[in-house]
């Protein structure tokens, strides 16, 4: 069988084609596999692809073929992540340093809440990318979809890199942020919640093509798109756009401005991917399932009102736990109905309307006066 011996020598190259030859003998999930991963071997005698042909998932067209589009929305999306491009060493850091150096400059509940929030962002960035590169990616067997969530991919290590530079400009300690996900229960409770939907794609054995496959794809789907980045984000999001507004901390809140504007993309393509699947497989959609969707939006309130607690025990102007809780219930409703599914919560005010308005870097300028990158599809696209 295999001999690991030869794994150095280009001689297990040659080997190659017969060992996925096997694999593919052994069972129709390798030959599905191959054929949606667009690895496999090339089907010289396949016709060419027609729109009718494209699928969300378990798709048997060639995934290697772009064109011809049939979801313009993906593509769209792709055009205005690249027109939203920014870097986070563009945004100067130099008020938000003096500040964070002055003794009095901000009240211990406000350091408190800023290294919580930068804790959260910092590992779940990087949870966010490895599940679309490693989880999400190899199922989602079209090549519009495909050629966002790489740009999507490429916009989460930019949101990576925005906390690598928090930390080396505050002079924060490193170990310290990036191991809050761990060590910080309120913050592990949110992130060990997430993953545990992605576990079973984590597998490499996990093929969709089954209903119970296919929900599990779903699943994670809800968990990242519409509850990491769509609600648990925007709380945090929240955060420090409030002490932005107060202009505390304006260096982080401009880039944090930018990451929301990503991550609204971000939201609106899941969304969008999680309803076209819908479309394309209404078996899936059982009122059984839909009801598991909206105990994960409720539960995931849950972990996010726990986390608004620990990190704002006493709350300070503008912002506190009761408030992040009402604008939690907000969102949660909010994507319910992006869902087509009934609320969750009664029926909740938005007590941060001013989110809106940073969301919308169309303004004349935004409300920190610092630069302003057109985003030029926003209008037309209207995604929040
Ligand atoms: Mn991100
Ligand atoms: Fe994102």
């Amino acid at each position: 069988m295999l001999d690991w011996s030869e794994t150095s020598s280009n001689k297990a190259i040659h080997h190659l084609p017969q060992i996925l030859k096997q694999a593919e003998t052994a069972g129709q999930a390798g030959n599905e596999s191959a054929k949606q991963t667009g690895l496999g071997e090339i089907d010289r005698a396949g016709g060419r692809v027609s729109v009718d042909d494209k699928r969300m998932i378990n798709c048997r067209a060639d995934v290697n073929q772009l064109l011809p589009l049939k979801y313009k929305w993906a593509w769209e999306k792709y055009l205005a992540g690249c027109n939203n491009h920014w870097m986070p060493t563009e945004v100067s850091m130099q008020a938000d340093i003096a500040l964070w150096k002055s003794r009095d400059g901000l009240t211990d509940d406000e350091r408190h809440a800023i290294k919580r929030n930068l804790g959260f962002f910092a590992a779940s960035e990087s949870l966010v990318a490895n599940n679309i590169v490693l989880a999400i990616y190899r199922h989602l067997t079209n090549p519009e979809c495909r050629q966002y969530l790489l740009r999507q991919a490429f916009e989460e290590a930019v949101h990576t890199h925005t906390f690598q530079y928090i930390v080396e400009s505050l002079g924060l300690d490193e170990g310290e942020l990036f191991n809050m996900y761990r060590e910080v229960p309120s913050i592990t409770d949110k992130a060990a919640w997430a993953l545990k939907h992605t576990q079973n794609l984590d597998n490499p054995q996990f093929r969709t093509g089954t209903p119970e496959a296919d929900q599990a794809f779903l699943r994670d789907l809800v968990a990242f798109y519409v509850i990491f980045e769509g609600m648990w984000f925007y709380t945090g999001f929240a955060q420090i756009l409030s002490l932005g507004r107060r202009n505390k901390m304006v260096g982080i809140a401009e880039q944090y401005q930018y990451i929301l504007r990503d991550e609204s993309i971000h939201l609106n393509f899941g969304i969008d991917v999680i309803n076209q699947i819908k479309i394309e497989n209404p078996h899936l959609w059982t009122p059984k399932f839909q009801e598991e969707v909206r105990q994960m939006i409720r539960e995931a309130a849950e972990l996010e009102a726990a986390y608004g607690r620990d990190t704002m025990p006493r709350g300070f102007l503008g912002l506190n736990a009761a408030l992040c809780e009402q604008y939690m219930h907000f969102i949660a409703n909010r994507r319910c109905a992006q869902l087509g599914l009934p609320r969750v919560f009664d029926e909740a005010e938005n007590p941060f309307p001013w989110m809106s308005e940073a969301m919308d870097l169309k303004k004349e300028k935004n409300f920190f006066e610092t630069r302003v990158i057109e985003y030029q599809n926003g209008g037309a696209l209207s995604w929040e």
